[in-house]
């Protein structure tokens, strides 16, 4: 009776990779977006001056499963891409995550050859730290760096970036960015990092062309389709539907708000087109303390040179 097989909703990552899954499996799929174009928060645009800029904030490919990246290789080429990240403390642009070298750049010789002898001995070489491992430690000279790190680094920028006091952010999200006992500065440790050469949108476009996927842009899927809470019944325009749906939105407006609202983070955004070769000397450089914004990110970064 229905013209689909599967209904999934979102064009961002998981969607468009299910649609093309179940298509590639002979299903007939409707995909149904509500933004007016696909990719969800990894979308392109072209800036006023021609440069290529993730609309949603900066998109960054790295994973350890090779499998996943054989995948996405199907729907375009890519090129190897390190993400490094500068952040300014005191005045001085150091690597984020914090390793040798920014305790290089920010302590004197003598301090910063005492400092990495014993992160060394504590820690090993090369490991990625937890900045409360070493606020806490037992040595008061680790326990009084960590502090430092953990003033200049992290307090101040999360109270920006989430809009909470430190002490009520997971730690497991501070944890994301370690202190390092080493010269590596690279933002992410995942074996695989790469960038797609002419930019996500057109991995999405290719790897939502085919034949059995229909696409419905600019459309909410809640005006076409409703759940019966109480029977776990799926209708689709007034009819039932049994057939599979995928929904990649927010779970909290799947259940139509019934345990009220998530706490989401939204960003804030501004973009400009500046007219000089290069502005920064890394593709992300964090303010974490006295400047109200948390980041300036340079697109060109991103781009294959
Ligand atoms: C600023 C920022 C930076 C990030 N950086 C990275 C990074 O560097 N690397 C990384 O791996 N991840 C990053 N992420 C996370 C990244 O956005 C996600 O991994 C990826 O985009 C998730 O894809 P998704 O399909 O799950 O969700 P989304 O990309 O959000 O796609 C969901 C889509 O569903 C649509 N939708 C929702 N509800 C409905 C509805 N009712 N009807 C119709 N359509 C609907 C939305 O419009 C959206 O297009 C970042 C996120 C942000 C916000």
């Amino acid at each position: 009776m229905f013209q689909y097989d599967t209904i999934v909703i979102g064009a961002g990552f998981s969607g468009a990779v299910f649609a093309r899954e179940m298509a590639d499996a002979g299903k007939r799929v409707l995909l149904i977006e509500r933004r007016s174009h696909i990719g969800g928060n990894m979308f392109e645009e072209d800036s006023p001056a021609g440069v290529r800029i993730h609309k949603y904030g900066p998109h960054i490919f790295h994973t350890n499963n090779p499998r996943v990246f054989e995948y996405l290789q199907r729907f375009g080429k890519w090129f190897p891409y390190e993400h490094r990240v500068l952040g300014r403390i005191d005045g001085k642009l150091v690597p984020i995550p914090f390793n040798f070298k920014s305790v290089d750049v920010l302590f004197p010789e003598e301090k910063a050859v005492q400092l990495k002898r014993l992160l060394l001995e504590n820690f090993g070489k090369d490991k990625r730290v937890s900045i409360y491992d070493l606020a806490n430690h037992s040595n008061a000279e680790i326990r009084e760096f960590g502090a430092y790190v953990l003033d200049r680094v992290f307090l101040h920028y999360t109270a920006k970036q989430w809009g909470v006091p430190i002490e009520q952010v997971d730690k497991s999200t501070i944890n994301r960015v370690p202190v390092v006992t080493g010269y590596d500065d690279r933002y992410f440790q995942d074996e695989i990092q790469w960038m797609p050469e002419e930019g996500f949108t057109k991995i999405f476009e290719r790897m939502l062309g085919h034949e059995n996927i229909t696409l419905r842009l600019g459309t909410d899927a809640r005006t076409l389709l409703r759940l019966d809470h109480g029977t776990k019944k799926v209708f689709f325009e007034g009819v039932e539907f049994s057939g599979t749906v995928f929904f990649s939105g927010a779970i909290d407006e799947f259940l139509d708000c019934r345990h009220g609202r998530l706490p989401y983070r939204s960003v804030d955004l501004v973009f400009e087109d500046l007219d000089m070769p290069q502005f920064q000397a890394a593709a992300v450089v964090n303010y974490p303390n006295e400047e109200k914004f948390t980041r300036i990110s340079e697109f060109k970064y991103f781009h294959q040179k």
